[in-house]
């Protein structure tokens, strides 16, 4: 319970954190931009120094770009929960999974035929899946089979995905959920914490089973929703 806290701590302030640094890098941003921009009026065009500050530009440009990111992220997180049938949007899910499993995975998906409501926004649970569908394309680079399960276990709905990738060393599975946490040259480490605090606030538990060599499984469940 301890650590359960200490997670959703941690991603209370890491949203905190994000929304306030947005703040001031852009207004900094928004600075650096108007100097530069003076800066070409006084030069004027043909001036040699106009193509550095051309540069400079697009690479602050670039940056506001990953703020917009980081503060669509943090408002998006949770959206207003409504009840949504699983199944249905599992259905309609399918071409995205698709896409982003990417060609060399194999894909297999298993739903009731029942529907199974859930409070939750499609924009939640879309975020959960292609966040562990990304995972386990990334943990399967030579191809391998996902299996995408859902199914009704008493009073919640299992959402299991299964991949046959790298799998997760014992001693990493304590560390998975934690923000920044990554094992990849060029991960984020946030894919997995956003998948915990997302389930967390629809009221739902995640869990997962890995052996390395061999593959991993996520399980998540939701409580099921009664009108
Ligand atoms: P990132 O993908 O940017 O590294 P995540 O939060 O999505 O960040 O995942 C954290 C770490 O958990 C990964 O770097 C990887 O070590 C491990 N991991 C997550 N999903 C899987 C998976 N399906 N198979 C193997 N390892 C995984
Ligand atoms: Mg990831």
């Amino acid at each position: 319970l301890e650590r359960k806290l200490l997670q959703a701590q941690k991603m209370e302030t890491l949203g905190r954190l994000t929304a306030g640094l947005a703040h001031d890098f852009n207004n900094i941003l928004m600075g650096i931009q108007g100097f530069i921009t003076l800066a070409q009026m006084k030069l004027g065009e043909r001036h040699p120094v106009n193509s550095y500050l051309r540069k400079a530009y697009k690479s602050s440009e670039r940056a506001a770009e990953i703020v917009r990111k980081l503060l669509t992220f943090v408002k998006k997180y949770p959206q207003e929960s409504y009840p949504i049938d699983l199944v249905r949007f599992f259905r309609e899910s399918e071409e995205l999974l698709r896409l982003t499993a990417g060609e060399g995975v194999r894909l297999k998906l298993e739903a009731p035929e029942e529907p199974l409501h859930v409070l939750a926004s499609e924009d939640d649970l879309t975020q959960i899946l292609l966040n562990l569908v990304t995972n386990a394309r990334e943990a399967m680079p030579q191809g391998g089979e996902l299996w995408i399960g859902l199914r009704k276990d008493g009073q919640r709905a299992l959402l299991e995905i299964e991949d046959t990738g790298v799998g997760i060393p014992s001693e990493n599975l304590p560390h998975i959920f934690d923000p920044f946490f990554t094992t990849k040259e060029l991960g984020s480490g946030l894919g997995l914490s956003v998948v915990y605090g997302l389930v967390k606030a629809l009221g739902g538990e995640i869990e997962v089973q890995s052996t390395p060599g061999k593959g991993t499984l996520f399980r998540i469940a939701f409580p099921l929703f009664q009108s």
